[in-house]
């Protein structure tokens, strides 16, 4: 390969670098990175940053010994697989041999809700505003209670904040883990004293007596001068309109992550690559499989490419436990809780469908989740899991 530019500066690009080098790929990298930072780690933002432990945690101690070329705070504007090149923000237009695009994705807000102390936490500085404004003012309203409202709530109530999450759905987590599992979840943050207001929607923010709060469809109020919204996010294709690459919420790779244009590959949040088993594409945003992605590009460029076949993983810290979740369980699915572990502390819930195991999610459980992972992976029977589990 001769250049090889890779777009985002997060972990699928690090990745990608990190293993093509070591893998003896040769040649110039470049990396554009809208952000100012070197790539820093993702997960501890709304958890151990937010709490106020540390600030960025770094993806590598160092860059030098990789031979890379960073663009910060550069952000490309366009594709031209035409001319081999992307143009960046400041009119530079950089060619390429090879192209990977690994630009994350960007988080939902909630209109009319803008300003001072509305937040989201996708960068550093998110959760660097965050978490003064966190001091300021020692209270939080979370709207929405997905994985980054849950732990953003948790990291805020151990700085001892007033905390209140406000959830459409009827307990956090459901759109993910269903209601059972999501039951488990509100107990542990109301036993936290986090203030729950599940199954109501914020119908909109209004100032009252020089105060900030929303208006929920339940008819009641909360106070909004900290708010922060965890609604998900979009993966951001905008500059690759008219290039050809195919995009469907994300951008559309087949199982190494190549796109529809030749020469460019996709991974992390915002790509949806292929499963080499079922043929289906999922855009995944978990952390181990932007990781695995990157490293199979690497692979892929210098042609020892080969289908990506892992179970998914993803894990989210709230108070003392860890959750953990292996495969892909829908919150419709059948699912069985278990206790497990000394005194029962832990949980293990086992996901089914059509008589198949589809996922597991554990709580301070990480041997009985771990062993899940070649049933998931065969797709076996939902009663050898339930066994697994309870052995
Ligand atoms: P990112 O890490 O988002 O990196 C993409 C980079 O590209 C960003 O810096 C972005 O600014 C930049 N960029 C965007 N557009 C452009 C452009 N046009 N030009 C140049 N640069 C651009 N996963 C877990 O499994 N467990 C967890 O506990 C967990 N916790 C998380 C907590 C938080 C607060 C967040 C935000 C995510 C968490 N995740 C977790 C998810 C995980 O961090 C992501 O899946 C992972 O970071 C995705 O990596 P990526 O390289 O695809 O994207």
């Amino acid at each position: 390969v001769g250049r090889l530019v890779v777009v985002g500066g997060g972990l699928a690009a690090t990745r990608v670098i990190e293993e093509y080098r070591r893998l003896d790929g040769s040649g110039p990298v470049v990396v554009v990175a809208a952000e100012p930072h070197l790539p820093y780690d993702r997960p501890p933002l709304s958890k151990s940053v937010l709490r106020g432990e540390h600030d960025a945690v770094p993806l590598r101690e160092e860059w030098s010994s990789l031979g890379v070329e960073f663009r910060l705070g550069r952000r490309t504007t366009a594709l031209h697989p035409d001319r081999r090149s992307v143009l960046l923000d400041d009119g530079e237009e950089l060619s390429y041999e090879a192209l990977v695009i690994a630009t994350g994705a960007t988080p939902r807000t909630l209109p009319g809700l803008a300003g001072d102390g509305v937040h989201v936490i996708r960068t550093l500085d998110d959760a660097l505003a965050l978490r003064r404004d966190l001091v300021e003012h020692g209270r939080l309203t979370v709207v929405g209670g997905g994985f980054i409202g849950c732990e953003a709530a948790a990291s805020a109530r151990s700085t001892g904040a007033t905390v209140t999450l406000v959830e459409t759905l009827p307990t956090p987590l459901a759109r993910v883990l269903g209601t059972r599992v999501g039951a488990e979840v509100a107990a542990e943050h109301e036993r936290a004293g986090v203030e729950l207001r599940c199954g109501t929607a914020v119908v909109e923010a209004r100032v009252r007596d020089g105060r900030r709060e929303l208006l929920l469809s339940d008819g009641s109020t909360v106070d909004a001068t900290v708010v922060l919204v965890g609604l998900g996010v979009v993966p951001d294709t905008g500059w690759l309109e008219g290039s050809g690459v195919a995009v469907d919420d994300g951008v559309l790779c087949d199982d190494v992550g190549r796109t529809s244009v030749p020469s460019v590959w996709a991974a992390g949040d915002i790509a949806r690559w292929q499963n080499p088993r079922t043929g289906e594409r999922a855009r995944v945003e978990h952390w181990t499989s932007a990781a695995d992605q990157g490293r199979a590009i690497a692979r892929d460029l210098v042609g020892q490419g080969k289908p990506l076949d892992e179970v998914p993983y993803f894990w989210s810290d709230q108070y003392e436990r860890k959750w953990q979740m292996l495969g892909r369980p829908e919150p419709d699915d059948e699912v069985t809780l278990v206790s497990v572990g000394p005194a029962g502390k832990g949980l293990v819930a086992v996901y089914g469908r059509d008589g198949r195991v589809t996922g597991v999610v554990g709580a301070a459980a990480p041997r009985w989740v771990m062993r899940m992972r070649s049933l998931l992976s065969e797709g076996g029977s939902y009663d050898d899991a339930l066994a697994l589990a309870r052995s």
